[in-house]
């Protein structure tokens, strides 16, 4: 009866993979910053740590190249609150705009951390690598609930009528939220609100 199973899209970096604190680790170690995750107001890498795209995506790449993405932590409590998802009769699925060429990485971390556990994963992006709205994968899936920390994701599938929790993050506030977007705290926070 998988069918009627309700889904939930779900995104991986900060609210599935805590992937922030640990490239912050690596920035700082390597590259001599003193950055905190309460300092990063913009979620663009580039802004946060004042440097450019190209230099970013360097760092970027040496990260992926030391392994460091396989050795992310989860998010506090979210391997257990996927499972409670599903114990509650949803279809966790993940989405991501992570780029493609770290599909591998990714799924080599899935298989550390949720090992066993149906989680379909999905790319927010299309052949060319560009990106696609959130809104829009989560109708081709049929989630009406997305669990998120961007802003823009939540404000696009607000608008097309998808319930969004948003994991609260220094650089989501607002207060200016839509009545369909949730700001949650934590994944226990998350499971109370879903029944
Ligand atoms: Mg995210």
């Amino acid at each position: 009866m998988t069918g009627t199973k309700r889904v939930i899209a779900i995104d991986i970096d900060e609210v599935t993979a805590d992937f922030i604190s640990y490239f912050i680790y690596f920035h700082n170690l390597m590259y001599k910053t003193k950055m905190t995750k309460n300092e990063v107001l913009n979620y663009s890498l580039y802004k946060a740590f004042e440097t450019d795209k190209d230099e970013m995506s360097i760092r970027f790449a040496e990260f992926s190249a030391l392994h460091l993405l396989e050795r992310i932590a989860p998010v506090e409590g979210a391997v257990e609150g996927i499972k409670a998802l599903i114990k509650k009769g949803y279809q966790p699925k993940l989405v991501t705009a992570r780029p493609k060429v770290i599909e591998k990485e990714t799924k080599n971390w899935l298989k550390i951390h949720f090992r066993g556990i149906d989680l379909p994963l999905y790319f927010s992006r299309d052949k060319n690598d560009h990106s696609i709205k959130k809104s829009i994968i989560c109708a081709d899936i049929g989630a009406k609930i997305l669990i998120d920390d961007h802003l823009d994701n939540a404000y696009d599938c607000a608008s097309e009528g998808i319930t969004v929790f948003l994991m609260d993050a220094p650089w989501n506030k607002t207060e200016d939220l839509p009545a369909n977007v949730i700001r949650v705290k934590s994944w226990l926070e998350i499971l109370k609100k879903i029944k």
